[in-house]
């Protein structure tokens, strides 16, 4: 009896792409792990010649603009607040710098893995200001969420957050508004969806006639999301379907949708190199509006700077690809960031200067 390997249904499933795929189609992969993994595992170089897959806005942090990391910065180097966030946005640039910087000349900054960690850090340091840079997609809303709900629970008041919490499906749908894509189908998160569910992408296919397909992250997920997605563009279909059933169920996750809608209201929101959009972000309720750094904070900040030549907005809406920006691998690298699609594990120009010549 012969074993079936991940390796061997990947290749069998390279091989009915091949065959689904006889016209070329234009993809879009939105989550930036799945950028990762697609070079991580090779797939690259196992796609026909006639998929084209581009990367969308699926970095939280490379989506997150410059005026919200200078607002870090500042809180953290002139009014001394302690400032508590998730590694990758340690290194982005802003217009003064990055929070890297910053703690090199003497801010108070800790990498934290879980928001609650934020509120340990208020409650060991009653005299000082703790500020939770919370920023993410509804992957990573909830657990904030809780961290609020908890911490007004303890009375904590030295605890305050920035929140940048951007939304996935309003940036598809900006996106697709604009016309001039001309996608075929969308990867969709899993992570994401896992806490969403399907129904907030129905409009993909209702509103613009394009299928997708929420997938998982190991190679036999990628290629089997492609080829559910492939199917349905060679019908003519445009549904939303799971392939990722075992971490999505249709309805996503009713408790940590509960959370999010009892701290946070939707509105519109910012996104780097994509412009506003509306009802793009998650922003704290009245009710918490205590935890607000902006309304606690009085901060100078630094006109807006970006960096010149930078093209992660065209590569964060899939107009551009890295190797289309004349700083990549030149003046801006992993050791050297100048955007933060360079920064970021989940971005697009870290994962192919990383892999590309490999792929
Ligand atoms: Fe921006 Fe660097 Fe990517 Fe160019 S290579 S788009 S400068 S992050």
């Amino acid at each position: 009896m012969s074993i079936i390997t991940p390796a061997h249904k990947v290749s069998a499933l390279a091989k009915h792409l091949a065959a689904l795929l006889p016209r070329p189609v234009k993809v879009m992969e939105v989550c930036g792990t799945h950028t990762v993994n697609i070079f991580r595992f090779g797939l690259r170089s196992l796609f026909p010649e006639t998929l084209e897959l581009v990367s969308g806005p699926g970095c939280p942090v490379c989506v997150t603009p410059v005026e919200e990391i200078d607002f870090l910065v500042a809180a953290a180097l002139s009014q001394g607040a302690r400032l508590a966030t998730f590694g990758d946005l340690l290194r982005v640039p802003g217009s003064w710098g990055s929070l890297k910087e910053a703690r090199a000349q003497g801010a108070k900054i800790k990498i934290i893995y879980s928001p609650m960690e934020a509120l340990s850090l208020a409650e060991n340091f009653p005299q000082e200001t703790v500020l939770l840079a919370a920023v993410g997609f509804e992957t990573t809303a909830p657990a904030v969420a809780a961290t609020v709900l908890e911490a007004k629970r303890r009375g904590v008041s030295n605890l305050v957050l920035a929140t940048s919490h951007r939304l996935v499906p309003p940036a598809i749908r900006a996106l697709l508004a604009s016309g001039d894509l001309n996608l075929d189908g969308f990867i969709l998160p899993g992570h994401v969806s896992a806490v969403i569910g399907r129904g907030p992408y129905e409009f993909i296919a209702r509103d613009f006639g394009l299928p997708g397909v929420i997938t998982g992250f190991e190679a036999t997920d990628i290629m089997e999301g492609l080829c559910l997605l492939a199917h349905q563009i060679r019908e003519g279909r445009a549904e939303i379907v799971i392939q990722y059933s075992r971490a999505v169920p249709p309805e996503g996750n009713p408790a940590a949708q509960a959370l999010m809608k009892e701290v946070f209201s939707t509105g519109d929101a910012s996104f780097r190199g994509l412009g506003e959009i509306p009802g793009g972000g998650l922003f704290l309720r009245q009710t918490y509006e205590e935890f607000d750094a902006r309304g606690r904070l009085d901060l100078d900040l630094p006109p807006v700077r970006e960096t010149k030549g930078c093209l992660c907005g065209q590569i964060l809406s899939g107009r551009k690809r890295p190797l289309d920006c004349p700083l990549f691998a030149r003046g801006c690298r992993p050791d050297n960031p100048q955007g933060p699609c360079m920064v970021s594990s989940e971005g697009t120009c870290a994962a192919w200067f990383q892999f590309h010549e490999n792929s």
